[in-house]
Parts: structure tokens; C-alpha cells; sequence
């Protein structure tokens, strides 16, 4: 890795001053660092000024409103969602997937707001400027051909975020705030889009102020993911599950998975509710999961394993969850 080259530094002291800023020209929000800095010290990107997002006011503030909905602030740090009472006893899923990114040091920087932001990855990205100079660079950063998908249509690099996920699951909304005082909640989902270089769906000068839960009444939910190196790595593939069982039926089914696609992506798996659970219906979701993904050779890992894998954590989610409510409930 280089030394940082030399960028101008902005830490706003308020959120309009932040979407001002972020709405020049080469402005580009700083979190916690721990994805962007690595990434620069490669040589991906020139931003010309970085807005530090860690001085505007209750930034990474959480709360429980009165009807139960919590509101988490795009600054709260991984490891404070994690370690939250509030958050394990309400919301157990988001602390698990939280408590699973990168290692303990990154997460008492890292922050809600960059997790979800992270750019994607490629193998043929993820690497020094000399290395993909050798390569001729790639789409997705000053070249023109895409080393992954012979089609050259778009960036597929893969989004591997473990918290999204897990908050799609549970319902989240998102909170993005822009220049002139506009702001906007969306469902979270609606924050990305299946593009590896275009990744997101903020304009110029808006950011994710926080993200919104419903209270999780009556759904039970969790994350798994594979990695190389489990003190301290990305998913090869993540899934997180949300369900509601009510005596012998599944009455609600969701699944969201990272890892695979440039996207988080929450499966279509409404066919599977009203049913029992079974040996049959969890061969079914594992296909669904595997129909759906688009898992490609975006990793060093091989894709077959990282297809298998993410049928497994599925079927094995579901089942323990389902497990977990007993049947009179
Ligand atoms: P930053 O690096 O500050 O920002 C990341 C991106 O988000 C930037 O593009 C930034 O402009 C944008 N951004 C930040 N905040 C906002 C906001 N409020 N609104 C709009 N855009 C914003 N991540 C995982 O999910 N799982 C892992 O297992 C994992 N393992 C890692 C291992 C290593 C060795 C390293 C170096 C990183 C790893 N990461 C992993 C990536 C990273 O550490 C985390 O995703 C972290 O949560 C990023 O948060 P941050 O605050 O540091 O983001
Ligand atoms: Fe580059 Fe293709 Fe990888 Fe995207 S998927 S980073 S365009 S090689």
C-alpha cells in the first residue's frame, strides 16, 4: 500500500453543512475509514476533498421510540452496536452481524453508515495501482474491460457488507439526508443497486443519516457467513433469515443475502409461507437461494464453494430458527 496522496479534509459540524459539502465536485464522506483509507492507499479513487462525518452533533446516537421503532445513527460504531443491550435483546440478528465484521479494532471505528456504504469488491480490483496496471486496470476504475464477465455491461464486483442483510431482514428503512435540507426514508434495499461501480442510489450531496427498525414482534432472526479467516475477514457468503412460525406453519419467511451479488439482495421466498417445515421445503430454499444469487469469480475462493455454502447457511438458519419457537407458540 502508498502513503495517502495529500487530500483536503472538511469535518462539518452540522448535517446540512455535510450535504453542502458533499455535493462539490470529487467530495467524498468519511466514516470510520476502515474501507475508504485502505482503498485510497491503493490508489482506487482521487477524491479531492474527504467531509468527516464524526463531528456533526448525535451523529452515531441510537433510540427507542414510544412505539417501540429504533432509530440508530449512521455513526453509532459496529462495535457499540454489538455490545448495545438495547439492540442484542430487541434486535439480536443486527448485533451478531455487526459483532461479525472485520476484526475488534476496525469495529470501534468502523460505522453503521460506511458499512452499508462500502464500495464492492473484485479480485481484480481489491489490488496495488502496479498490480492492475499489469491487468490494464478494469471497468470498473480507468479501464475498459471487465476481467469477470466477458460482456463488458456493467461492474459485477460483489458487495460484501455482512450488516445489510440483517437489517433487511428485520424491515429497515433508511434515512438519507441532502442539500438544501431535503431528506428522504426509503426501505433499505432501495439503497443499492446491482451495479459493482455504480453501487448506490445517493445523489450528489446526500448521505445516510440512520437507519429505522420496526420493533421485531414476533419474528426471529439471525446471520451466519463463511470466511477464510474467521477472526478477521469479509463473507465469502452471508445470509441472514427472519421468521414467524405459528404452530406448525412458517406465517412469514424472509431471506437476504451478501457476499454474492453487487448488491445486497433479499430473496423471493413468499411461496414458501404457509407451510410446514420440512425436509422437501428446505431443499426448495436452497434452491431459491441459489437460483437468485449470482455468485462470480469476483473472489479467490471458488465459486462452487461459495454457491454451496450459501445454500447451507440458509438451511441451516431456517432450520434452527424454526427449531427455536416452539410449536404451541
Ligand atoms: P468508511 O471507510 O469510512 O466508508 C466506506 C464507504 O462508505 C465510503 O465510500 C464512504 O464515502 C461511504 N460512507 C461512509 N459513511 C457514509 C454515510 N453516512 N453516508 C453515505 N456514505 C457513507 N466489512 C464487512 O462488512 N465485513 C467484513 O468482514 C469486513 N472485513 C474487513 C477486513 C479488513 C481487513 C478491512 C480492512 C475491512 C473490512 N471490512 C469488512 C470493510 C470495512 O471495515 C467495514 O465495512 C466498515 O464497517 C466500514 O465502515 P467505515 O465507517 O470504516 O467506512
Ligand atoms: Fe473490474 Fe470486472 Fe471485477 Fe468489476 S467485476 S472490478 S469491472 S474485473
Amino acid at each position: 500500500m502508498n502513503a495517502l496522496a495529500s487530500i483536503s479534509l472538511q469535518r462539518p459540524a452540522s448535517l446540512d453543512e455535510a450535504a453542502r459539502l458533499l455535493a462539490q465536485d470529487g467530495a467524498c464522506a468519511l466514516g470510520g475509514g476502515t474501507d475508504l483509507l485502505p482503498n485510497l492507499r491503493r490508489g482506487l479513487g482521487e477524491p479531492g476533498l474527504l467531509v468527516d462525518l464524526g463531528g456533526i452533533p448525535d451523529f452515531g446516537a441510537c433510540a427507542i421510540d414510544a412505539d417501540g421503532a429504533l432509530r440508530i445513527g449512521a455513526g453509532m460504531t459496529l462495535a457499540a452496536i454489538a455490545a448495545d443491550a438495547r439492540i442484542r435483546a430487541g434486535w439480536p440478528a443486527l448485533a451478531t452481524a455487526a459483532g461479525l465484521v472485520a476484526g475488534p479494532t476496525h469495529r470501534l471505528s468502523a460505522t453503521l453508515g460506511g458499512n452499508l456504504c462500502q464500495d464492492t469488491r473484485c479480485v481484480f480490483y481489491n489490488q496495488s495501482d502496479w498490480w492492475r496496471s499489469g491487468n490494464g486496470y478494469c471497468l470498473k476504475y480507468r479501464g475498459d474491460t471487465c476481467h469477470v464477465v466477458v460482456k463488458n455491461d456493467r461492474c459485477y464486483a460483489t458487495y460484501h457488507g455482512d450488516v445489510a442483510p440483517a437489517l433487511m431482514v428485520l424491515g429497515a428503512e433508511a434515512e438519507i439526508a441532502g442539500p438544501d435540507g431535503g431528506g428522504r426514508c426509503i426501505p433499505l434495499a432501495d439503497l443499492f443497486v446491482e451495479d459493482g461501480a455504480r453501487r448506490l442510489t445517493l445523489a450528489a450531496g446526500e448521505l445516510l443519516v440512520a437507519v429505522h427498525l420496526p420493533p421485531a414482534a414476533g419474528w426471529r432472526a439471525d446471520y451466519a457467513k463463511a470466511r477464510v479467516r474467521d477472526a478477521v475477514d469479509f463473507p465469502l457468503a452471508g445470509v441472514a433469515v427472519a421468521l414467524r412460525r405459528e404452530g406448525e406453519r412458517l406465517t412469514g419467511l424472509r431471506v437476504a443475502i451478501t457476499g454474492t451479488n453487487s448488491a445486497p439482495l433479499q430473496v423471493s421466498v413468499d411461496d414458501f409461507v404457509g407451510q410446514p417445515w420440512s425436509a422437501e421445503l428446505a431443499a426448495a430454499l436452497g434452491e431459491a437461494v441459489r437460483k437468485q444469487s449470482n455468485v462470480l469469480q469476483t473472489t479467490v475462493a471458488a465459486v462452487k464453494y461459495r454457491r454451496r455454502v450459501l445454500v447451507r447457511l440458509t438451511q441451516h438458519l431456517a432450520a434452527t430458527l424454526w427449531a427455536g419457537v416452539p410449536a404451541a407458540a
